[in-house]
């Protein structure tokens, strides 16, 4: 998937399977996932190197699986 792929497949409120399917555009490396507190923020990124991905974006209707995503240390701005 492209960058934007993966933005519109989370954005759409894709399976947490294909979630675990999604690998960075650039190096094929593994991604990590972080949702915000307020549970409806994501961050997507790359695990080795943040410039090949790092993506974020606003869901107002986010799957009920984002919940056990949530994680406060990632986030620098109060979203
Ligand atoms: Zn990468």
């Amino acid at each position: 998937m492209t960058h934007e792929e993966i933005r519109r497949v989370l954005m759409e409120g894709c399976s947490e399977e294909l979630l675990k399917a999604i690998h960075c555009p650039v190096c094929g490396g593994g991604s990590s996932f972080h949702v915000h507190p307020r549970g409806k923020s994501f961050v997507i990124r790359c695990d080795s190197d943040t410039t090949h991905m790092h993506l974020s974006d606003t869901n107002p209707s986010p799957p009920d699986w984002w919940s056990t995503y949530i994680e406060r240390g990632v986030w620098t701005a109060d979203w």
